[in-house]
């Protein structure tokens, strides 16, 4: 039975990338208005959002070959790579308009610049990236794409995928230089503490269930340690829940909810520590996932697929590595 009752005029379920976006978008446009954040765990970011739990790739698709289907015909359509970028750079816009009122600090702790490759081997898939460099080099927001087959180029830029391979197999990269890392965890507690300012953040509240009312939502929220039962009455509710969303829109009634079903996905990463390593791959590699290879919407690395290489562990990786004017991660932190 729930004692005490909460209203504020935004209830943000869940402290991930989505809440803490919107609810920064929120304060800012407005300030009056009350914010409060309710999250089961104890801390922001510790779901999705936490960088060891995400590639941390801005999805801007410059390396990402789903967004650059191939048609029966062999033409490769770039309508989707295109609308992706668009919305990155939307993205990298509001974050840098967040440096510039405060609401952000240091850059370099969520974002950082490096090439962006995608790989593949095998004479078709070869003539598949021909293609997309093709159709994408053209355009403005992919400007600069390389693409190159020759083992020489191949070896100097991605060392360790060359190191023993057959070069009979023919190879082809498509090379953006201007790709970045984006540690979304990291992002996602620097916005929640400018949500937090204004507004209050419940660390360790469930949010159980929502119902409509006549001037907005009644959330139940239940105290993790405590087990204490309150309810808030909001306004407006976003469901930022992750993998916990659908179950609460679900419970809201809303008909938009309805006909949907989850399944659990699990994934495995793989973390490399191995300074050698490190040193010698200073770029984010996806490549395309074998026919019958499971599907991986972000293409991180399956043991099925081998669709990622990443950039990895701990180190910092030197800008001098092949040339002082090429810019590469200071944050590889991770090998997928
Ligand atoms: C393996 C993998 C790789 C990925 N790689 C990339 C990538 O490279 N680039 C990219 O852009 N995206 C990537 N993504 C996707 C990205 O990580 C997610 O889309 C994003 O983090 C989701 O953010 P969110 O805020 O919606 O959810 P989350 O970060 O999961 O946050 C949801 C929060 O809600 C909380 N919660 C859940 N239920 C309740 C409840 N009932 N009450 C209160 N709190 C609740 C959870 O504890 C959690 O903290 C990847 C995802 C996965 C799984």
């Amino acid at each position: 039975m729930a004692r005490n009752v909460i209203s504020t005029d935004v209830a943000l379920v869940g402290a991930g990338i989505m809440s803490a976006t919107l609810g920064t978008l929120i304060r800012k446009l407005e300030p009056s208005w009350s914010v409060s954040v309710f999250e089961a765990l104890d801390a922001a970011a510790a779901e999705s959002s936490d960088p060891w739990n995400n590639a941390g790739t801005g999805h801007s698709a410059l390396c990402e070959l789903n967004y650059t289907p191939q048609a029966a015909d062999g033409s490769v359509d770039i309508a989707k790579a295109i609308t992706i970028n668009e919305q990155f750079q939307v993205s990298r816009q509001f974050w840098a308009y967040a440096v510039d009122a405060g609401v952000l600090d240091t850059p370099s702790e969520f974002i950082n610049p490096i090439p962006h490759a995608s790989f593949v081997h095998g004479a078709d898939n070869v003539e598949y990236l021909r293609k997309r460099y093709e159709a994408l080099s053209s355009q403005t927001l992919f400007e600069g794409m390389e693409f190159f087959t020759d083992p020489a180029t191949f070896s100097e830029r991605l060392p360790i995928m060359a190191a023993g391979r057959n070069f009979a197999d023919p190879v082809a990269v498509n090379w953006y230089e201007g790709g970045t890392d984006v540690d979304f965890g990291s992002l996602t507690k620097k916005l929640i503490n400018f949500v937090g300012k204004g507004g209050a953040v419940h660390f360790g509240t469930r949010v159980t269930n929502l119902k409509r009312t006549k001037d907005g939502w009644r959330l139940t929220v239940k105290n993790q340690r405590t087990h204490e039962v309150t309810h808030v009455d909001a306004r407006f509710v976003f469901v930022g829940a992750g993998g916990g969303a659908l179950p609460l829109l679900q419970k809201s009634g809303i008909k938009e909810a309805k006909g949907f079903g989850g399944f659990p996905v699990s994934g495995q990463f793989f973390r490399c520590n191995n300074p050698e390593l490190i040193e010698n791959h200073a770029a984010k590699v996806y490549g395309k996932a074998a026919v019958g290879a499971p599907r991986c919407r972000c293409h991180t690395s399956t043991p099925a697929s081998s669709t990622v290489t990443r950039a990895c562990s701990s180190a910092r990786t030197p800008a001098s590595r092949r040339s002082s004017s090429r810019r590469v991660s200071t944050r590889t932190s991770r090998c997928l």
